[in-house]
């Protein structure tokens, strides 16, 4: 069986900061450094912008 299909992934932006994001997050997420978007919902599952550094 698969695991759970939610998750936190941690993914660093293109300046540098690292943030926690929802693998389903149900709204845009920026950056808090520089507000850079993140993820974007799409379908029911969030849309990576950044770089993936692990999951949570
Ligand atoms: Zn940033």
């Amino acid at each position: 069986m698969e695991g759970p299909k939610t998750n936190f992934l941690e993914v660093e932006c293109e300046c540098g900061a690292k943030q926690k994001v929802f693998s389903n997050a149900a709204s845009v997420v920026k950056c808090t450094a520089c507000g850079n978007v993140l993820a974007e919902p799409r379908g029911g599952k969030a849309v990576i912008k950044g770089k993936i550094v692990k999951k949570l």
